[in-house]
């Protein structure tokens, strides 16, 4: 395997320096944060709250409080608006990033610089390095589904774009990529196409091309896996005659696109009707990705939390091919790798690289309906195994005890590092009365009903939820897009299994006594999801980081607007009498 690295790096090297750190992780979170508080000694942040050039841990967390973006988007503002004085890091910042905004309905600014790509680098090898342990693969290519965004100059001519298109601009991102022998089959014009529609074609176009050198499928999120073969499930055809004539079709105009394409693209009847057999040989696109991939050892991307709902699907497509769950970041930096890559992707943990930023955990307690009660923050190597926590981070690039507003649970340790799981984002559903509900009780209750569809050969094609407080009481509205037409029985019977599903006490009592109004759910005309997918995709956002928002609040009126738009049927529970 060693050899095949050419000159890149070694995955055992990897391992033996993320071990021997996650031995010593106290005393590497210490060293981080005295490194990070030395570097932006001279930030006005850090001094505002009189740190003093102290970097002890205990100083940092009784002089400098806890925010969230909120508390800082002003600062970070000044800094997009081209403030030259150290605000928030010693180092001016050059790059903004951008967070998807899919969960809040809002995108974020964040500031972004080199040490984040090189932290991203560091997590992309050492979760590879394990990985190749137990999945190694050869010299090949990656079908990797990833789309640059487009960037642009702030008005203080700051760079800005999502931290993915921020990372795969770097030449380190090539690199890492070429050392782990996944280099990415498309070129980069289909990378940073200007229409991601085009760009998806172009990526399975290629994908077919170099379809014996494929040795991973990947996207960041599981989601732009699955959504790639449903559009494969509509374009093959075209993608067999584009490879038979050796012409590309005429839906992709963008002249750099097509460029790039023509060095790729050449006749081959024999492979087009091959691909072209093996498509008619499939029921219902069963295999579909180890029929079209004959050499792929894996597929790889973000499998927990909003993405689980897809994995029925991506299991369908890949057949016996292997699902990886990828790491555990955000905008505001990475946070663990996935070092058990065997574990089924429901179960992935991430283990947190404790040099990588220093990081708190808000233990989250349950109190009944009162909700999670939030006590002090403890240290990395202080949580405890069966404990929820919000993450709170402190990096290179300018965040100080930032709460991120997601909820983990520490499943074990990894030497002294914890092993998380990632439990759902904080606080998504609001409460109408003493309902504490989350999105992962949402996509249980969801999944419940799905069964019943699954009797009827359907499948959900994606839900998200509203808390409608219009109404006297207050109700849930599930919006879903169903594979197919049931009957109104079968609807009716799915609507009082979601509103029946849900565990949490303070829901099941306030539905008890009508203080929450009968569940609602809404059936969706096909092809709505792809509708609020273009929406997000028009306002900037990637389909790499797209997260299909669980619950759209008030303040995504644009969301709200596309799926009342777009409802066939609306069915009222009567699961409480
Ligand atoms: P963004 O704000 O677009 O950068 O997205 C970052 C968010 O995606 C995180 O705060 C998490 O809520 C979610 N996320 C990232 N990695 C994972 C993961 N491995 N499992 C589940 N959710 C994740």
């Amino acid at each position: 395997m060693l050899e095949k690295m050419e000159k890149g790096f070694d995955p055992e090297e990897v391992i033996e320096e993320f071990e021997a750190l996650t031995k010593d992780a106290k005393r590497v979170q210490v060293e981080t944060l005295k490194r990070i508080l030395k570097e932006n000694s001279e930030a006005e942040y850090l001094k505002k709250w009189g740190l003093d050039g102290k970097t002890d841990t205990e100083s940092y967390s009784t002089c400098v409080p806890l925010v969230t973006h909120k508390d800082l988007e002003p600062l970070i503002q000044q800094i997009a608006d081209g403030a030259t004085h150290p605000i928030l890091t010693g180092k001016p910042i050059t790059t903004i990033t951008l967070s998807s905004g899919t969960t809040e309905g809002k995108r974020k600014f964040v500031p972004f610089n080199d040490e984040l790509t090189e932290t991203t680098m560091q997590i992309y090898r050492t979760s590879f390095a394990y990985r190749n342990r137990e999945f190694p693969i050869g010299n090949g290519k990656a079908l990797s589904f990833i789309y640059g965004s487009k960037q642009f100059k702030t008005k203080g001519g700051l760079l800005a774009g999502t931290a993915t298109s921020n990372v795969y601009r770097s030449a380190q991102f090539k690199k890492t990529m070429k050392d782990m022998q996944t280099p990415c089959c498309s070129p980069d014009e289909v990378i940073f196409g200007p229409d991601f529609h085009q760009s998806l074609y172009c990526h399975l176009l290629c994908g077919l091309i170099f379809r014996d050198e494929i040795q991973v499928i990947s996207s960041t999120f599981a989601h732009s896996i699955v959504h790639s073969f449903r559009s494969f499930e509509l374009v093959w055809e075209e993608l067999c005659s584009d490879i038979k004539t050796g012409t590309l079709s005429t839906r992709i105009t963008v002249p750099t696109i097509r460029t790039a394409m023509a060095k790729i693209l050449k006749p081959n009847p024999e492979l087009a009707y091959k691909i072209h057999e093996k498509c008619l040989s499939l029921s219902n696109w069963y295999g579909l990705i180890e029929e079209l991939f004959p050499n792929v050892k894996y597929i790889y991307g973000i499998m927990t939390g909003s993405m689980e709902p897809y994995l029925k699907k991506l299991r369908h497509y890949a057949g016996g091919i292997p699902l990886l769950s990828a790491d555990y970041g955000s905008s505001e930096g990475w946070i663990g790798a996935n070092v058990n890559p065997t574990r089924p992707p429901e179960m992935a943990t991430f283990a947190v690289l404790p040099h990588i930023g220093y990081f708190e955990f808000i233990p989250l307690r349950d109190a009944g309906p009162l909700g999670r009660v939030e006590t002090r923050p403890v240290g990395l190597t202080d949580v405890q195994v069966g404990e929820e926590y919000e993450v709170v981070v402190t990096n290179f690039a300018g965040l100080y005890r930032y709460r991120l507003g997601d909820v983990v649970k520490v499943v074990g340790f990894h030497n002294s590092t914890p092993e998380l799981q990632f439990i759902c984002r904080k606080d998504i559903m609001p409460a109408i009365n003493i309902d504490k509900n989350t999105e992962k009780d949402l996509q249980l209750s969801v999944e419940a009903a799905a069964k019943l569809l699954a009797a009827e050969k359907l499948e959900v094609v994606d839900f998200t939820s509203q808390v409608d407080l219009s109404s006297d009481p207050g109700h849930y509205v599930i919006f879903w897009e169903v594979s197919g037409n049931a009957s109104d029985e079968v609807f009716k019977e799915c609507c009082n299994c979601i509103d029946s599903a849900f565990v949490d006490a303070g829901y099941v009592s306030s539905r008890k006594v009508q203080a929450i109004g009968p569940l609602e759910l809404k059936t969706l005309k096909r092809g709505t999801f792809q509708k609020i997918l273009d929406h997000y995709v028009g306002l900037g956002c990637t389909l790499n980081q797209f997260k299909m928002p669980r619950c759209v609040g008030p303040v995504n009126d644009r969301v709200l607007r596309i799926l009342c738009d777009n409802v066939v049927k609306s069915y009222i529970s009567s699961a409480f009498g």
